[in-house]
């Protein structure tokens, strides 16, 4: 028997930060026959989903979908706009931001990689992955290039591997402030759809995002949402590219279609991710992912363990992490927690492998699904023989009890 073949009563409890987990309602939606992707139906969602995904990335520019996880669309960002040999100035806030540095390498352009530069007590061989995007080392390395050849400032707005969800406000001012034409590519592959993110107003040229997130949908899509200075970058940008080539892509969207096969049955749950979010209001999105973050922080805080975090200004409503005593190794802890109660917790990546977890609190879960989630992690701690200073249960069922949601759940 296949592991897979195994159902086990109940719901499983799918707590990493991304795949989340997907609603009934969007399952359903996806469960539609398959239809021809010239024909009309086809178009008439083309149009649905490109209008509607402008709406999340709140912009007025071109958002590309493409069928690919949301790695391509990194590669596709850098593809589209950069050259051989180009500068690129980017900050590493965790494993994410690490990987993207990678993938620049490997793709021929010159990544500068800064980090924070100060101490951290907890983990000292990974300070800058506790902490947000700091601007001003971005804004004095920018001033310091007067030839001008950076071309690009690439940042991680929600950093999954580690819980700092940073300004890009700020990033967009250090760079004004510096008077730097590089343009602003942001990560926000957990942050849409959980955290606010204004792709227009902060100025961003390219937004990459993914599926598997904020927009509960399965893994499979992923953006580029664009500035119309990006496409004008790309007129002259010399990267080799062709499936991820924006021109032909944004041709055929005007009239809702793909130059190739789309991923219809997940369009079908992207447009139904739209009606639910965008129903639901995005501020509402937003502050309900802010309130379950602040119930899951109040546990952690109970159980006396560090949060990876170390910024309480850049805590995620996305997801917490949460670092384990020395000599206590987060992965056997996460097996246990597997094993016994039927929930998934986040590994520790690169640098945090085995010394914290991550416990995600976005997409469709609820105050009772995450108090349960605590419970799971609460019971593995204690089965683990980590000494807790008090009960995180205790402290999220007061945190939930005493902040109610800005909306009922229920009206009748
Ligand atoms: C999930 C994630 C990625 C990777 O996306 P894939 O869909 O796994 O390729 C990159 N960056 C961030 C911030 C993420 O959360």
């Amino acid at each position: 028997m296949l592991a897979l073949d195994f159902h086990p009563t109940g719901r499983h409890f799918l707590q990493i930060p991304g795949p989340s987990p997907v609603p009934d309602r969007i399952l359903r939606a996806m469960s539609l026959p398959t239809i021809d992707h010239r024909g009309p139906e086809f178009g008439a969602l083309g149009r649905k989903v490109l209008g509607g995904i402008r709406e999340i990335f709140k912009t007025q520019h071109p958002v590309v979908i493409y069928p690919a996880s949301g790695t391509g669309a990194w590669e596709a960002a850098l593809a589209n706009t950069l050259s051989p040999g180009d500068k690129v100035l980017m900050y590493e806030t965790g494993h994410f931001a690490s990987l993207w540095n990678k993938m620049a390498l490997r793709l021929g352009v010159e990544p500068e990689f800064l980090a924070y530069a100060g101490t951290d007590d907890v983990l000292p061989q990974a300070a800058s992955w506790r902490r947000g995007v700091q601007p001003d080392m971005l804004e004095d390395r920018l001033r310091k290039d007067t030839e001008r050849k950076i071309k690009a400032v690439c940042v991680v707005h929600n950093e999954t591997s580690t819980g700092a969800t940073s300004d890009i406000a700020a990033v967009r001012r250090a760079i004004d402030a510096a008077g730097h034409p590089a343009l602003l590519m942001v990560d926000s592959i957990s942050g849409l759809a959980s955290a606010d993110f204004r792709h227009d107003e902060w100025g961003v040229d390219v937004t990459v995002s993914g599926s598997q997130k904020g927009l509960m949908l399965p893994p499979g899509i992923s953006f580029n949402a664009l500035s119309p200075r990006a496409l004008e970058a790309s007129k002259t940008a010399r990267l080799p590219r062709a499936f991820w080539a924006w021109d032909e892509i944004v041709e055929m969207n005007n009239d809702g279609y793909w130059p190739y096969t789309p991923n219809t049955n997940l369009l079908y749950g992207l447009s139904e991710a739209l009606d639910m979010l965008l129903g639901e209001g995005l501020d509402n999105v937003f502050a309900r992912h802010q309130r379950w973050a602040a119930g899951v922080r109040a546990a952690v805080n109970a159980w006396g363990l560090p949060i990876q975090c170390a910024d309480p200004a850049v805590y995620s409503p996305v997801l917490t992490g949460v670092i384990t005593p020395e000599g206590v190794d987060a992965d056997a802890l996460r097996k246990l927690i597997h094993q016994r109660f039927d929930l998934s917790l986040g590994t520790g990546l690169g640098k945090l492998k085995g010394r914290m977890f991550r416990m995600g609190h976005l997409g469709d879960s609820n105050d009772l699904t995450l108090v349960a989630m605590v419970a799971g992690v609460e019971m593995g701690l204690q089965l683990t023989g980590v000494p807790l200073a008090g009960s995180g249960v205790q402290a999220a069922m007061a945190h939930f009890a005493a902040h109610p949601a800005a909306q009922a759940l229920r009206t009748v």
